[in-house]
């Protein structure tokens, strides 16, 4: 769990127009932040800048009170899910949950590897896939691996960037109720992009608004619902 502040956050491309221009939001530890917005207007720039995947050009992102600006993405412990999964076709399901376990630098001894796993495979409905490769699997299966990748790691907050855009309208509800449950009973902070109106209204405690790389709105899905 953590607390991620974003203050006034701007990111340039090039000498362009800015892509996200003066962002700031708190977001509380354990809160579930919805990201909305049209297509083009920074939402994938901002997530990538909180994992530490792209540059921030002005402005400060602090993580439970320290400044990570600076910080290789590794050290930020947070993890991001894809939409398009991003998983290892020649690793099994198992052996891609237990990936980000297994890099030099996690140092997790190989009897809890395991465990985590289970654990995750438990939580995520996989136990009787964890051999299978993902080509073997269903769109929703995949994506529930790219999820216990990211419960796998005790990772201090999610990020995920459209996780149920590539599934069909009743996949994507079952999942929807997942996430959901998934994020209830681990209370870890998440920022979730989206521009699925029944995620936006459904899932978040909070939703944000980004148009042309601008904060709009940040408000409760209640309090945008009976807005005018
Ligand atoms: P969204 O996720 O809301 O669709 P993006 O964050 O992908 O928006 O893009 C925001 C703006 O930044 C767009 O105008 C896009 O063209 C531009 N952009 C995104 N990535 C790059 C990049 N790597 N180089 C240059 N411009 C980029
Ligand atoms: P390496 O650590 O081998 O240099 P990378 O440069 O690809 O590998 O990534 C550095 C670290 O950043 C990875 O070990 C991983 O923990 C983290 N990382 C990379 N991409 C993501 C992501 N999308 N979400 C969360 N963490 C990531």
């Amino acid at each position: 769990m953590a607390r991620i502040e974003l203050k006034n956050i701007v990111k340039k491309y090039g000498d362009g127009f800015p892509a996200v221009n003066d962002v700031s939001l708190d977001i509380a530890d354990g809160e579930f932040v919805i990201l909305v917005g049209p297509s083009g207007c920074g939402k994938s720039t901002l997530l990538r800048m909180i994992v530490g995947l792209e540059d921030i050009t002005e402005g400060d992102l602090l993580i439970d009170g320290e400044r990570v600006n600076d910080l290789a993405p590794r050290d930020r412990d947070l993890a991001m899910v894809f939409q398009n999964y991003a998983l290892y076709p020649h690793l099994s399901v198992g052996e891609n949950i237990a990936f980000p376990l297994r890099l030099n630098h996690s140092k997790v001894p190989e009897s809890e590897v395991r465990d985590r796993v289970q654990r995750a495979a438990d939580m995520l409905e996989l136990n009787e896939h964890l051999d299978r490769k993902p080509a073997n699997l269903s769109g929703g299966q995949r994506q529930r691996v790219a999820m216990g990748r990211a419960i796998v790691r005790d990772a201090k907050a999610f990020l995920f960037d459209e996780p149920l855009s590539n599934l069909d309208a009743k996949l994507r509800g079952q999942m929807r109720t997942e996430i959901a449950r998934m994020q209830r009973s681990l209370a870890t902070t998440t920022v979730y992009v989206t521009h699925d109106q029944t995620e936006a209204m459904t899932l978040g405690d909070r939703v944000a608004v980004l148009r042309k790389g601008v904060l709009q709105q940040v408000a409760s899905p209640r309090e945008l619902y009976e807005q005018p």
